[in-house]
C-alpha cells in the first residue's frame, strides 16, 4: 500500500504513523460505499478527512503527485484523531 512521503510540500498535517493493513482495508471499504463518510477503524467516524487525491503511483522519489479523482487515482486519507495518514487505490486500479 503506498505511504504519502510529501503532498504539496508539507502543508498538510504530519502523519504519527501508518494503518495496518487491515485497518486500510476496512478505509478502502468505507471509502467506496460512501467517501463522504469513511469512518477510522480505530477512532469511529466524523475523524477521517480526504485531503488530497494522487496518483496510485509513487515516484522514484517517494512522492505522490495530486491528481484528480477519476480514472485511476489514491486517496489520501488522515485521521485527526488517531493522526495517522493513508493513501487507498480508490479509482478504477482496484481489483486488478
Ligand atoms: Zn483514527
Amino acid at each position: 500500500m503506498n505511504r504519502i512521503a510529501d503532498v504539496e510540500g508539507g502543508l498538510l498535517p504530519q502523519p504519527k504513523g501508518p494503518f495496518s493493513d487491515g485497518e486500510a482495508l476496512e478505509l478502502l471499504m468505507a471509502y467506496r460505499k460512501d467517501p463522504s463518510d469513511v469512518p477510522c477503524p480505530r477512532c469511529g467516524p466524523n475523524t477521517i478527512e480526504v485531503l488530497a487525491f494522487i496518483e496510485p503511483e509513487i515516484d522514484s522519489n517517494g512522492f505522490a503527485s495530486v491528481t484528480d479523482p477519476e480514472g485511476e487515482y489514491a486517496a489520501a486519507l488522515y485521521c485527526h484523531t488517531c493522526k495517522r495518514a493513508i493513501g487507498i487505490l480508490a479509482g478504477a486500479m482496484y481489483g486488478e
